[in-house]
C-alpha cells in the first residue's frame, strides 16, 4: 500500500469518534481472516491466494468547482475484489477517513457476504474521502456525479452494481442512476440499487440492512436462549443500520438500554424510547440533545452490561482491551469489520458468540439483490414477498452457517467464511484460469 494512503488515514483519524488510530489496517484484518479459513479449504486451498489479491483497483481524481467557486479536488476509489460469481456488488462510502486499504477490505468482505447468503454476484466497493456533513447538496451532486463518471469505466447492470454505505443514501443513488444514464444514452436504473422507489428502488430496501440484522440476532438468540423479550440492549451507531436494528429490537420487546451516535452516547437503564429517539436524530441531524437518555462517557458505553451489543458504525471498534472488558451474551455485527481478528479470539474465549458482520449485515445486499432483479424485469413485488423473501435467505443462510460452525468447532465468522470461500474457490477452479 502506497505510504499516502495510510497517511491520509491517520491524519483524517483526529476528532473524529467512531475512529481508533490504533486498530489494525483492515486489508490486514480481512487478509487474517482468509489465512484462519485456508486450512478448511481442503483441494480447494490451492485458489486461496486469489481471495489475497483483489482482482481490479480503480483510483480517480475527484475535482469538482466547490459553492465559493474554488476547484477542490477529491480522491475515489472502487475496488472489484472478486468477480467469479457474477458482477461485483457493494456500496459506496463517503467518509473522512476512506483509504484505498479500507476500500479493498470493504470489497473483500462483500464477496464473502454475497457469497455465504448465495448471492451471484462478486465483491466490490467504493468510497470517496471526503466529509458530506460539510458539503452542501449542490457540491455533493457534483461530486457524486464526476465519480461515477470516473468509475463508469467499469460499473454496470451486468459489471459492478454500487449500493449506498455509511455517508451515502437514496438521493445518492439517484446521482449515480441518472450520471450513468446520461453518460449511456438510456435510463440504465439497474446500474445501483438503494435507488427511491420511483426510480427503480424496492420495497424494503431502506429497512433491509437492520432487519437482517435484528433477523441474525432472533437466530442467535433462539439458539443460545437469549430471549428478545426483555433482553438488554446496546447499539453503536444510530443511521441505516443501528436505527433500524435498535427500532426492531424495541418493537419485539427488548430495552435498549445505550445507544452512540456521531454526535452523542446516551443510556437509560429503564429502556429508550426508540422512535422518540428516531424522530430526534432525524430532526436534528444527531441523537445529540435527546432528552430520553443521559450522556455517558464513550468507555462507560463499552462497559455496560448487555445480553445484545450490535456495533453497527464503523470498522475497528472492539479491539483486544475492549474485548477483554465487554459485558454481554451476544455481538450481533451490523457495521462491516466492527472486530478485529485479535479481538474475535478474547471474545470466544470469553464465551461471547460474535454473529459476523458477513452474515449479520447481509440483510441489504440481499435485498439489493431483489431490486436489480426487479428493475431486470420491470416487474415490481409487494413489500410483504420482500420481506418474506428477505427472511427466508437470512434464516436459511444463518442455519446452514452454525450448522457449519458446530460441525467443524468453529467461531461462526470461520463458518460463514468456510461455506462463501467454498462458493467462490468452486467457482475460480470451475471456470479455470484464462488464458
Ligand atoms: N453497503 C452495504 C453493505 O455493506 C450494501 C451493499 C449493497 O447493497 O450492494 O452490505
Amino acid at each position: 500500500m502506497s505510504s499516502s494512503h495510510t497517511q491520509a488515514n491517520t491524519a483524517a483519524v483526529g476528532g473524529l469518534s467512531f475512529l481508533n488510530p490504533a486498530a489494525p489496517e483492515p486489508w490486514a484484518s480481512f487478509v487474517e481472516q482468509i489465512d484462519r479459513v485456508a486450512p478448511h479449504m481442503g483441494p480447494l486451498s490451492k485458489w486461496v491466494d486469489t481471495l489475497k489479491h483483489p482482482k481490479r483497483i480503480l483510483i480517480v481524481d475527484v475535482p469538482i468547482v466547490r459553492d465559493d467557486g474554488s476547484v477542490a479536488h477529491y480522491e475515489g476509489y472502487r475496488v472489484q475484489h472478486n468477480l467469479s460469481r457474477g458482477p461485483g456488488k457493494g456500496g459506496v462510502r463517503f467518509h473522512p477517513a476512506v483509504t484505498l486499504n479500507e476500500v479493498m477490505a470493504l470489497s473483500g468482505w462483500m464477496t464473502i457476504k454475497n457469497a455465504a447468503v448465495n448471492l451471484p454476484y462478486g465483491g466490490a466497493k467504493g468510497g470517496i474521502r471526503i466529509d458530506p456533513r460539510a458539503h452542501s447538496r449542490g457540491e455533493l451532486q457534483r461530486i457524486t456525479r464526476r465519480f461515477t463518471s470516473e468509475i463508469g469505466l467499469i460499473i454496470g447492470p451486468e459489471k459492478d452494481i454500487p449500493a449506498p454505505d455509511v455517508g451515502t443514501n437514496e438521493q445518492t443513488m439517484a446521482w449515480m442512476m441518472d450520471t450513468y444514464s446520461m453518460n449511456v444514452g438510456s435510463t440504465a436504473t439497474g446500474v445501483v440499487t438503494g435507488k427511491p422507489i420511483p426510480l427503480g428502488g424496492s420495497l424494503g430496501r431502506h429497512e433491509a440492512t437492520g432487519r437482517g440484522v435484528f433477523i441474525a440476532a432472533r437466530e442467535a438468540g433462539r439458539r443460545s436462549n437469549v430471549p428478545i423479550a426483555g433482553a438488554r440492549v446496546v447499539v453503536q451507531g444510530f443511521g441505516n443500520v443501528g436505527g433500524i436494528a435498535a427500532r426492531m429490537f424495541h418493537e419485539a420487546g427488548a430495552r435498549v438500554i445505550a445507544l452512540q451516535d456521531h454526535s452523542a452516547t446516551l443510556s437509560n437503564e429503564a429502556g429508550i424510547d426508540v422512535p422518540a429517539a428516531l424522530a430526534h436524530a432525524a430532526a436534528n441531524g444527531g441523537l445529540a440533545g435527546f432528552a430520553g437518555a443521559a450522556p455517558i462517557s464513550v468507555e462507560d458505553f463499552w462497559l455496560l452490561s448487555s445480553d445484545y451489543l450490535v456495533p453497527a458504525a464503523l470498522e475497528g471498534q472492539i479491539l483486544p482491551e475492549r474485548a477483554r472488558t465487554i459485558s454481554t451474551k451476544i455481538v450481533v455485527e451490523g457495521a462491516n469489520g466492527p472486530t478485529t481478528p485479535a479481538a474475535d479470539d478474547i471474545l470466544r474465549d470469553r464465551g461471547i458468540l460474535v454473529v459476523p458482520d458477513v452474515l449479520a449485515n447481509a440483510g441489504g445486499v440481499t435485498v439489493s439483490y431483489f431490486e436489480w432483479v426487479q428493475d431486470f424485469s420491470s416487474f415490481f413485488w409487494s413489500e410483504d414477498e420482500i420481506n418474506a423473501r428477505l427472511e427466508r435467505i437470512m434464516v436459511g443462510a444463518f442455519e446452514a452457517i452454525w450448522q457449519m460452525a458446530e460441525e467443524r468447532k468453529v467461531s461462526l465468522r470461520t463458518a460463514t467464511f468456510i461455506i462463501a470461500c467454498q462458493r467462490v474457490l468452486a467457482a475460480r477452479e470451475q471456470r479455470g484460469l484464462y488464458p
